[in-house]
């Protein structure tokens, strides 16, 4: 490590802001010493505001039928080879069922872009598990929707939204995706669903196609000054149905580093430690916590969809029952003295 990196760390440890090229010489000075400076600030920042203690959250992946054709993912509408299926209201409620007697108290629903369902449909799900069980959270991870829907959405009592922006750099947003997609409608939309009043995660894939320490600087600056109360950030991990089949993956050691750089960013924010980095390492997911990730979100889907909810390849966690997926996490948090709390797990300011 350079002294230039050590200064950059410093830097970013007391003011939580760097300027676009110091990002960019922190991400271009990485080797090993820099990541154990890095973890060695984040770490103790993460547990002076939430100790030992991991979030968790029950993800339902409700839907994997999609409209949009993002280049990078095994649920876009042009893979013939995609198994397509979508739950029913009743499914999902059955799923919040049994997540909330397995201590659940944070549901994350998850789907494509699936026009079955509607504000009328969605909105019902959201207030059936409301109904039901008024100390939960309902997160909505349902990709790009109108003002009025996230309004919507949010009367019917949805607390958190999750959407990725994937990446702050408009012409690389427009290498990973279609051209009828577009960048500032993906970022009105995270401005509306802030100004609505949901708890918001935005977030982007770790070594994603044409990205650069020049992106991702621009990641880092969209995270700094956004101030969400989520980021998710994963390694890509090619599909081998999609355009970036042959694209080499994301690395743990770039996630973990990143995920430190994120708590150094905004110290409250809730960072999870990623399947898709649990899929590319055996112990990833324990990795990003000791790197200063503080939420684990295990699979709450009917086991007979999980194999299908495949936006990437060797997905982890399709043949466990969601009994299994909840000890498992809790043992491999606990194996590196961490312990999974089973309350909402709102951000603390
Ligand atoms: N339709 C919703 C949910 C998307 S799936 C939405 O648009 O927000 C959740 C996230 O999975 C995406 O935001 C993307 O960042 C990630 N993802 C998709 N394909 C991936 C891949 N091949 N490797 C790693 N992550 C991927």
């Amino acid at each position: 490590m350079t002294g230039e990196v050590l200064a950059l760390i410093e830097k970013l440890a007391a003011a939580h802001s760097l300027s676009l090229a110091e990002y960019r010489a922190l991400l271009d000075g990485r080797d090993e010493e820099a990541a154990q400076a890095l973890k060695a600030r984040a770490v103790p920042v993460r547990q002076a505001i939430y100790g030992r203690d991991v979030y968790v959250r029950g993800l339902i992946e409700i839907s994997n039928i999609c409209k949009n054709d993002c280049l990078y993912c095994g649920i876009r509408r042009s893979n013939p080879h995609a198994d397509r299926y979508r739950l029913t209201p009743e499914d999902i409620l059955a799923c919040a069922e049994e997540g909330y007697a397995l201590g659940f108290r944070t549901f994350v629903l998850q789907g494509g872009e699936d026009g079955y369902f509607t504000d009328a449909v969605l909105g019902g799900v959201v207030r059936g598990i409301k109904a039901k069980f008024s100390d939960c959270a309902v997160t909505l991870s349902m990709g790009e929707r109108s003002r009025e829907s996230y309004q919507y959405l949010f009367d019917q009592g949805a607390d958190r939204y999750l959407l990725r922006h994937e990446t702050a750099d408009r012409a690389h947003y427009e290498k990973l995706h279609p051209a009828e997609m577009s960048f500032d409608n993906r970022m009105r939309c995270l401005r509306d669903l802030k100004e609505i009043g949901y708890q918001v995660g935005c977030g982007f894939m770790v070594g994603s196609p044409y990205q650069t320490s020049g992106t991702l600087a621009e990641d880092l600056k969209f995270v700094e000054e956004f101030k969400p109360d989520m980021c998710g950030i994963g390694p890509f991990v090619p599909h081998h149905d999609t355009p970036f089949r042959d694209c080499p993956g994301g690395t743990v050691e770039l996630t973990c580093y990143l995920l430190s750089i994120l708590r150094l960013i905004h110290p409250p924010m809730l960072i999870p430690s990623t399947t898709a980095l649990g899929t590319i390492h055996p112990l990833g997911r324990e990795m990003g916590i000791e790197a200063g990730a503080n939420v684990v979100m295990p699979n709450l889907s009917p086991v007979t969809v999980r194999k299908k909810y495949e936006l990437y390849d060797n997905k982890i966690c399709t043949g466990e029952e969601s009994a299994q997926c909840r000890s498992c996490l809790e043992q491999r948090m606990a194996s590196i003295g961490y312990r999974v709390v089973t309350h909402r797990g709102d951000i603390k300011k």
